[in-house]
């Protein structure tokens, strides 16, 4: 672990009282959410970024959030972090969304950065508020990210060369700088991958095609060539397998559920809501909605639980690297990202059925529609079935106890 790690503070270590701390967190949350919600609509109707909220994020000095205090950041732990993207994602998808995409980089940053030009790059990450995207996919591969067909060439000075062709870029022209994975040289096997920095100075990025999703539609996660000419020691020396086994996916996959929870939470807010005011103007009889709300909060605690305590796994499972590239500890995070993405649809989705027609409305105060149609996003956003597929591959050779 490197000397920018910061997931091993606590409240108590830092003399601080816990309510206090956790009082400080959710204000920060709280302060983006109230932004994300205001503009939510707009950003959903225009298809544009939601920079208001993002703005919001960076003034609270979230976008530093997982960096140590002593580099300028906020020292967040990973549960810190995930609650945060919990309160965000029930007022706009988009948003949680980014910051989630944009803290899992960091995080890769904050506990793998092994150049001096790495460890001083975090701390302008925490100093000016630079905001972080990533380019994993790649053309003819899709959202396999441990392999790779484009690789870095060196050019001599200590610089190299990357060219890569990216069906997806969430947020990409609105990042300051881009983590992209490549193989390790114009020799190297598909899976000899490493991950390179590349900030926007050193970036040329040609768009191929525009974000006019169905939903999702604030990550502007667009199509672009990209053209990379930068220092070698923008590269991490570490392998890119190990970046993602301990940091990359564990941290997208919590990050990621987390804000599909908040979302979830969201519908179910709403459904409550709504039954809740049929019961008050029938009294003495409960309404047949009722019985759907009940089931709908089995659905609810389930997801809450499998993805809470996920991200507990996770922060336990953080300062044991050999715990974290387990068969068994990947298994458990490829579940958590298809399991949070098969509730947040469903939950959605029986939301809406509950709420009826004013759900079903583009504009309305109950209105769930762009939330339902965000709601499919999480099982695209690399395949539920490719990561059913690796984890089936994993089953057939794994050994592993719960
Ligand atoms: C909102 C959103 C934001 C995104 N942001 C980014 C980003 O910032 N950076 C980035 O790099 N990528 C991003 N992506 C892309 C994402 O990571 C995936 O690469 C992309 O969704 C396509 O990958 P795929 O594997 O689902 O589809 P494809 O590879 O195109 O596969 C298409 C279909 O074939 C199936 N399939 C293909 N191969 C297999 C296999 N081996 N086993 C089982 N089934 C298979 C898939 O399940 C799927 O049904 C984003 C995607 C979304 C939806």
């Amino acid at each position: 672990m490197t000397e920018t790690t910061v997931l091993t503070e606590t409240p108590a270590s830092r003399g601080e009282e816990p309510e206090d701390r956790a009082e400080r967190v959710a204000a920060r949350a709280e302060a983006v959410a109230r932004v994300a919600r205001e503009f939510a609509a707009a950003v959903d109707e225009e298809g544009r970024f939601p920079r208001e909220a993002i703005d919001e994020a960076r003034a609270q000095g979230l976008l530093a959030a997982p960096i140590a205090e002593t580099d300028g950041g906020l020292g967040y732990s990973i549960t810190e972090l995930c609650r945060m993207l919990e309160r965000v994602g029930r007022e706009c998808t988009s948003t949680a969304m980014i910051l989630a995409m944009h803290h899992s980089q960091v995080l890769c940053l904050t506990r793998h950065a092994d150049t001096d030009h790495l460890r001083d790059f975090t701390r302008r990450v925490a100093s000016e508020g630079l905001l972080l995207a990533s380019a994993t996919t790649e053309v003819n591969i899709g959202g396999n990210t441990r392999t790779s067909t484009c690789a870095v060439r060196p050019i001599g000075e200590g610089r190299v060369v990357l060219h890569k062709t990216c069906p997806v870029i969430s947020y990409g022209a609105y990042a300051d700088a881009i983590l992209v994975t490549a193989r390790r040289s114009e020799d190297a096997a598909s899976s000899d991958q490493v991950l390179l920095v590349v900030e926007a100075a050193d970036l040329q990025l040609e768009r191929q095609r525009g974000w006019d999703a169905l939903g999702m539609r604030g990550t502007c996660s667009e199509s672009f060539e990209l053209d990379a000419t930068t220092r070698a020691d923008a590269m991490f020396a570490t392998l890119f397998e190990t970046i993602s086994a301990q940091t990359m996916l564990p941290a997208a996959h919590c990050l990621w559920a987390s804000a599909w929870l908040g979302m979830a939470t969201q519908a179910g807010l709403t459904a409550r809501s709504v039954v809740q005011k049929a019961a008050r103007k029938t009294p003495g009889t409960t309404p047949p909605s009722a019985l759907r709300l009940a089931e709908l909060e089995v659905q609810l605690q389930s997801m809450t639980d499998v993805v809470r305590a996920s991200v507990a796994r996770y922060e336990a499972a953080w300062e044991d690297p050999a715990t974290c590239e387990s068969m068994q500890f990947a298994i458990a995070m490829n579940t958590l990202k298809v399991s949070g993405a098969e509730a947040v649809r469903r939950i959605v989705g029986d939301a809406l059925v509950i709420v009826g027609i004013t759900g079903f409305a583009n504009r309305s105060p109950v209105s769930l529609a762009r939330l339902y149609r965000d709601s499919i996003g999480p099982s695209l956003m690399v395949n539920n079935d490719r990561i059913l597929q690796h984890t089936a591959t994993m089953q057939l050779v794994s050994r592993g106890q719960r």
